[in-house]
């Protein structure tokens, strides 16, 4: 029986290594929380090689004394937690790991002076041994350096990645810490590159445009919402203001940037019906709450926390998020693709040949412009939900004269059976049928299914019987309440079946049985997940984009007008089901720079 013995510190200290300095990135994490906590007002950071060679971050913060520089390379020793109540916690760091772990596992150099010191002290420690100490010139603050990071860990060393992405790593740690503090200035130099420069003192939104993107500013919105005692601030990017990455969601919890599952799943979910399912939203949340409500000491890392009630914070995140980008519903991105704008200036210097026999060949008396009958093909038999709003019966020169009333103009004409082409007071817009009258199709489901269920659910004459497997019906029995809001009312059948009683209007053509296998499906695959109210959006999603006008069909002047005014009275309207634009606005000032006019 081999004996039990104490481990020795440095190897104590390895081992909480493990945990809180995975790679250079999770150790400047630490470094720039230190000084944050230790009052700085200036932070400045420069790595070299991606941090892999060398860490140095320098404050103008409190500064230690020799007696404290020592006590806090030791274990366990923390001067955050005065009353030890962890609950209370205010600092970011508290659990007194990350001096001690990372000057065992690399070259630490602390070198310090308390504002009413004469001078300063250093203090290095290679992998857990002391090699230097003595006096050193500084101005009061603290600078520490991290070097050889796992030099002597080979098993530990080459599991380190490239420069490159140890690189990015490190820059998305300073851009969120930065974000939580716009009271402090920054800089963040990689080599001989300045890679940030953020003036201390600014106000939040101007910190997150200048971290994130300028032109998040124009493409975002502001919010600051409460319910009971939690709070929500920061910027949300509208739906068509999209990336491809998540890497640019930034979230705060009482000040502490996290990297939490629930509130990207929140985010998500907020977003679910307005973006492609591999499509990011772009934001900055902050979210405050008592800090009893919310537990941060759940991993030594500290970006992950718990929270007392989840789906409270969930619900919060979600409706105050949906809510902040319904107010920006008037607005699609503005800032439409620059090829495309950039082929607005393309002149020929003379007429192309197939303008020319337009040109040449048109009797200029009578318009050519087809205008349709009113369609019926997709009125007919659709029902409520799916019908294009009903053209009122004006004719376009009667309302002509209103076009500066409506944001989104009046109809001019259509444009390839698929864009309608309106004029409003301050410019030309275009909008894509489709997508427009999707969004507006599935904001009237989601109206239905909110409001009174037995208007947007179409009763079966004779109930279907649906078999399924147990399982399936299990899952289905659980959701009931929840389809029931949706139009959808089934009741369990039996062990292996299941009964309908009525499809939501909106999909009342549809074929029973795989309409629940689908949900079926959907539930096995993602659990009770949270997600799960969204997966049930993005059927209604689906239903929306079949159950609305396709592009290429065409539309008369009272229906597009319909169409426009619709837009304008539906929620995020701005962006189709994808988080595509569905409009896009010409100003007159750029319709004018076009002919020379400015
Ligand atoms: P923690 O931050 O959890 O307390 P650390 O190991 O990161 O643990 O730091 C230990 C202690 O060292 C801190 O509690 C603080 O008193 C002191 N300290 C660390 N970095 C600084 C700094 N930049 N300025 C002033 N004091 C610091
Ligand atoms: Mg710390």
């Amino acid at each position: 029986m081999p004996q039990i013995r104490r481990l020795p510190e440095t190897l104590i200290n390895r081992i909480a290594a493990g945990e809180v300095v995975e790679r250079p990135a999770s150790a400047l994490k630490e470094l720039v929380e230190n000084s944050i906590d230790a009052g700085a007002r200036q932070i400045a950071v420069s790595i070299i090689d991606g941090g892999l060679s060398r860490i140095e971050v320098t404050d103008d913060g409190c500064g230690m004394t020799p007696e404290e520089m020592e006590l806090a390379l030791e274990r366990h020793a923390t001067s955050k937690l005065p009353d030890e109540a962890i609950e209370q916690v205010a600092t970011l760091g508290f659990r007194g790991e990350a001096l001690p772990s990372i000057a065992s596992v690399a070259r630490l150099s602390l070198e310090s002076r308390p504002r009413e010191a004469e001078e300063g002290w250093r203090r290095v420690v290679d992998h857990g041994a002391v090699i230097e100490e003595g006096p050193a010139a500084l101005p009061p603050g603290t600078r520490v350096r991290m070097e050889n990071l796992f030099g002597k860990i080979p098993a530990r060393r080459k599991f380190l990645r490239t420069a490159r992405s140890e690189y990015a790593a490190c820059l998305d740690v300073v851009r969120r810490l930065a974000m939580a503090r716009p009271d402090i200035g920054f800089t963040f130099i990689h080599g001989d590159r300045r890679i940030l420069q953020l003036q201390r003192g600014q106000e939040v939104a101007d910190r997150v445009a200048q971290i994130v993107a300028r032109e998040l500013a124009d493409n975002g919105v502001e919010l600051d919402i409460d319910r009971g005692e939690m709070r929500l601030t920061g910027v949300a990017g509208l739906p068509t203001y999209n990336r491809g990455v998540a890497d640019h969601q930034y979230l705060f919890v009482n000040g502490r940037p996290v990297k939490d599952r629930l509130l990207t799943g929140a985010v998500r979910g907020a977003y679910a019906d307005m973006l492609a399912r591999d499509r990011h939203a772009v934001l900055a949340l902050f979210l405050e709450l008592p800090p009893g409500d919310v537990d941060v000491n759940v991993h030594p890392a500290k970006t992950e926390v718990r929270f007392r009630d989840s789906s409270g914070v969930r619900g919060f995140i979600v409706s105050g998020l949906r809510q902040a980008l319904s107010t920006g519903d008037r607005r699609s991105a503005q800032a439409p693709d620059a090829s495309a704008m950039g082929r607005w200036q393309v002149e020929p210097s003379e007429p192309a040949p197939a303008l020319r026999s337009i040109f040449e060949g048109r009797d200029w008396s009578s318009p050519q412009t087809r205008v349709a009958s009113p369609s019926s093909e997709w009125r007919g038999a659709e029902s409520e939900v799916m019908a294009l709003p009903q053209g009122r019966a004006e004719k376009a020169e009667e309302i002509a004269a209103e076009a500066s009333e409506y944001p989104l103009g009046i109809a001019r004409g259509q444009v390839a059976s698929t864009y309608i082409v309106a004029e409003a007071a301050d410019g030309l817009v275009i909008v894509d049928q489709h997508a427009a009258h999707e969004r507006i199709v599935l904001e009237r489901l989601r109206a239905a299914g909110a409001g009174d269920k037995v208007a947007a659910s179409q009763a079966l004459l004779m109930p279907d019987v649906v078999e399924m497997d147990e399982a399936d019906c299990d899952r289905l029995e659980d959701q009931i309440e929840r389809f029931a809001g949706l139009g959808l009312v089934i009741e369990r059948f039996g062990p292996n079946a299941m009964l309908v009683r009525a499809l939501p209007g909106s999909l009342k053509r549809a074929d029973p049985q795989s309409l629940l296998q689908d949900l079926a499906d959907d539930l096995a695959k993602h659990g009770d997940s949270l997600l799960l109210g969204e997966k049930i959006e993005h059927v209604l999603a689906t239903m929306a984009c079949h159950g609305s006008v396709r592009a290429g069909r065409t539309l008369n002047v009272a229906e597009m007008n319909a169409l426009l005014r619709e837009m304008e009275a539906t929620p995020r309207s701005g962006q189709c089901n994808h988080g595509r634009p569905t409009w896009v606005k010409l100003s007159m000032d750029d319709v004018e720079k076009l002919f020379g006019r400015h």
